[in-house]
C-alpha cells in the first residue's frame, strides 16, 4: 500500500518502543526495572473510579458533545481560575482523550506549511513530530543544563520573527524537570504579544512541583487572546489509561478544535468525563500525598545517580523525571541506554529520544517504588563497575574520551 509523503515525517515517542523491547526481554525470563515510561505508579483515587462506575450504571454510555460535557468544561474553567488566575470560561475549554490531542489539534489549527514553530529541545518528542508532519518548520530552543534546564528566554525571544506562527512551552518540563521563572514567562508573554504569536503552554505537570508554586503564562497580561493551555488528568490523578485531558484557549479557537475532534474521535468517553468532574471537585489529598512521595523519590534518585561513576545530575523542580548528564561515562546516551536495558535490566530513555540536544543524557522516570528505584541504581552501579564487560568497556570508553580531548 502506498503511504502519503507526509507520513514519512511523523515521529514517535521512544518510551513506548523501549517498553515493547523491555517486555520482550521479560518474556524471555529476564528481569527489567521499568524507569522508561512516564506514568504515575499510584492508583486513581477510589472516589474517581466510583464516579465512573456509577455513571456507567446510570446509563452514561452514549455520545456526548464534541467539546466535552458542560459540567466538566465548567469544572475545568473553575479549577483553572483558582490555580492559574486569569479568566477561563466553559466556552474556552475543549475536553479530549488525553492532553496529547490538544497538541495535535492546536498545531493543525494554527500552522501552515512553511510556518515556524518554536519548541523546547530536549523536549516532548510529539511537538517536533507534529510540526514536521503538517509541514511546519521546527525551530528548537535549546535548554541549557547550566541554567537548571530553565528555558533560555533571550534565545527564545531572539528566534521570534515574522514567520513564527506558534511558541510551544512546557513546564514543569519533560524530560528535565526544569521550570521557567516568572520573570522569564513575562518576557516571553511580552514578545508573544508584540508579534501576536499564540503560545501553546503544556502544563500537564503543573500540579507536580516541589519548590515553587505554578505560574502560568496564560494568566499574564495580554495573553488571553493568545494562550492555549494543555492540561489533563493523566499525571495529576494517576489516570493515564483513562485518556482524559483538555485545552483552554480563546472560545473562537475552541470551536475549531472541537470541530477537529468531531472529525477525529467524535467526543471523549462520557463516563470518563464524569470521573473527571469527581477528580476536580473532590478530595485533593491523594494528589498532595502523591507529590510528597514523588519528592522523596526525587531526592533518593538524584542522590543515587550523583553517586554513580561518570554521572552528574541536576535536581528536577517538577514532573517525575531525572535527566543526568552521562558524558563522563564515555558512552553516548543511546548506546548506554541500550546496554542498561539489555545487560543491566534497567529500562530508561536516551536523551536523544527528546531531540538532538538531549545527547549526553539519560531520562529516568522516578514514578516507581523506592524499592525499584534503589534496585535500578544498584544494577546500574554493578554494571558500570563490573570488571569484565561493562566495567572494562566503560573504562575503555572513558580512556578514549580522555585521549580524544588530549
Ligand atoms: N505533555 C507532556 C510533556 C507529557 O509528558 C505527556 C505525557 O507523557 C503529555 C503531554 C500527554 O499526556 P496525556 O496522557 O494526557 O495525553
Amino acid at each position: 500500500m502506498r503511504l502519503s509523503d507526509r507520513i514519512a515525517r511523523l515521529g514517535t515517542e521512544t518510551a513506548f518502543e523501549v517498553l515493547v523491547r523491555a517486555r520482550a526481554l521479560e518474556a524471555q525470563g529476564k528481569s527489567v526495572v521499568h524507569l522508561e515510561i512516564g506514568e504515575p505508579d499510584f492508583d486513581t483515587p477510589p472516589h474517581v473510579c466510583e464516579a465512573a462506575c456509577e455513571a456507567l450504571r446510570a446509563g452514561a454510555t452514549h455520545y456526548g458533545p464534541s467539546a466535552g460535557l458542560p459540567e466538566l468544561r465548567e469544572a475545568v474553567a473553575e479549577d483553572s481560575m483558582k490555580r492559574r488566575g486569569g479568566r477561563a470560561t466553559p466556552e474556552m475549554v475543549v475536553v479530549t482523550p488525553g492532553g496529547k490531542p490538544i497538541m495535535f489539534f492546536a498545531i493543525l489549527a494554527l500552522v501552515d506549511p512553511g510556518d515556524e514553530v518554536l519548541y523546547p529541545n530536549p523536549g516532548f518528542p510529539i511537538y517536533e513530530s507534529m510540526i514536521r508532519y503538517i509541514g511546519g518548520v521546527p525551530v528548537p530552543v535549546r535548554l541549557l543544563e547550566e541554567k537548571g534546564f530553565a528555558l533560555d528566554v533571550d534565545q527564545l525571544c531572539d528566534k521570534v520573527g515574522p514567520r513564527t506562527r506558534l511558541i510551544v512551552l512546557n513546564y514543569p518540563h519533560n524530560p528535565t524537570g526544569g521550570v521557567v521563572p516568572e520573570a522569564g514567562l513575562r518576557a516571553i508573554a511580552d514578545v508573544a504579544a508584540r508579534w501576536g504569536v499564540p503560545v501553546l503552554s503544556d502544563e500537564i505537570y503543573s500540579r507536580i512541583l516541589y519548590d515553587t508554586p505554578h505560574v502560568s503564562i496564560a494568566a499574564m497580561p495580554g495573553m488571553e487572546p493568545l494562550a492555549i493551555v494543555l492540561d489533563g488528568f493523566s499525571k495529576t490523578y494517576a489516570m493515564t489509561g483513562w485518556r482524559l485531558g483538555y485545552g483552554i484557549m480563546p472560545a473562537s479557537l475552541a470551536q475549531v478544535v472541537a470541530r477537529l475532534q468531531t472529525n477525529a474521535t467524535s467526543c471523549t468517553a462520557t463516563a470518563t468525563q464524569i470521573a473527571g468532574v469527581a477528580a476536580l471537585r473532590g478530595d485533593q489529598s491523594p494528589v498532595d500525598r502523591m507529590v510528597r512521595e514523588l519528592r522523596r523519590r526525587r531526592d533518593a534518585i538524584v542522590e543515587g545517580l550523583r553517586s554513580l561513576p561518570g554521572f552528574q545530575c541536576a535536581r528536577p523542580r517538577g514532573a517525575f523525571y531525572a535527566f543526568p548528564n552521562i558524558t563522563r561515562t564515555g558512552w553516548s546516551s543511546r548506546a548506554l541506554a541500550d546496554k542498561l536495558l539489555e545487560e543491566a535490566g534497567v529500562a530508561c530513555l536516551s536523551g536523544t529520544a527528546f531531540g538532538e540536544f538531549g545527547e549526553a543524557h539519560l531520562r529516568f522516570s522516578y514514578a516507581n517504588s523506592m524499592e525499584n528505584i534503589q534496585e535500578a541504581l544498584g544494577r546500574i552501579r554493578a554494571w558500570l563497575e563490573r570488571p569484565a564487560g561493562g566495567g572494562s568497556e566503560t573504562r575503555r570508553a572513558q580512556e578514549e574520551l580522555a585521549a580524544s580531548r588530549g
